[in-house]
């Protein structure tokens, strides 16, 4: 579960942050997660559960933004949607393509008091 290293990686942030804005409690986290990240939402909140207990963080409500994989096509130029993680141009079926969204993986913004 690839979703507990990765809470363990923002949980740092979230604490620096709030430390940073005197927060004493975190109510809200706003994600936005890329397709690409393949993370299961719900693994994410249970991770954010267990490793957020007797922290700034606990019981904070986890939201979630998806953002979906979109590509360049190095051939012909396009800008395409990815579906289905299938890797191949839909305009000229080219694979030189960049992926240009969906890697993301950062807090959005963090609410509390
Ligand atoms: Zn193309």
């Amino acid at each position: 579960m690839h979703e507990l290293s990765i809470v363990e990686g923002l949980m740092g942030i979230i604490r620096e942050t709030a430390g940073e804005h005197g927060l004493t409690r975190v109510t809200r986290v706003k994600l936005r997660i890329g397709a690409m990240r393949q993370v299961v939402p719900d693994a994410l909140r249970f991770a954010f559960e267990v490793t957020g207990k007797d922290t700034v963080a606990e019981g904070a409500e986890i939201v979630i933004t998806d953002v979906p994989t979109k590509a360049h096509c190095n051939d012909c130029g396009s800008d395409f949607a990815v579906e289905e993680f299938c890797f191949v141009c839909t305009a000229c079926g080219s694979g030189q393509i960049d992926v240009t969204e969906g890697k993301e993986l950062y807090i959005d913004s963090l609410e509390g008091e």
